[in-house]
């Protein structure tokens, strides 16, 4: 767990930089408007989505808005977490 996600006592995730493509559906889908892009480039050279994890319900949309595979890991407390195979 980082630092951050700490903060949400519900839920959170975690966003693998180099796996993200920058497109903004899981920022778009997000009900908690709970991730944003970061200003720096990853290894592929895009901006990668940046988890906030403050309001964070670990309820998963952004897991099935993503069309990356590895990016986007999501914890629920108590719960078994989505993206971690
Ligand atoms: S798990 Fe839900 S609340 Fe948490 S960042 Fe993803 S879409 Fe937002
Ligand atoms: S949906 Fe996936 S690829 Fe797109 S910005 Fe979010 S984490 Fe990155």
């Amino acid at each position: 767990m980082t630092t951050e996600a700490v903060k949400s006592t519900k839920g959170w995730i975690e966003i693998s930089e180099d796996h993200c493509k920058g497109c903004f559906l899981c920022i778009e889908d997000c009900p908690q408007d709970d991730i944003e892009i970061a200003p720096h480039f990853n290894r592929m050279g895009y901006h990668p989505a940046k988890a906030l994890n403050i309001r964070c319900t670990g309820c998963g949309i952004c897991f099935y808005a993503c069309p990356e595979p590895r990016a986007i890991r999501v914890y629920k407390r108590g719960g078994p977490a989505k993206g971690d195979s």
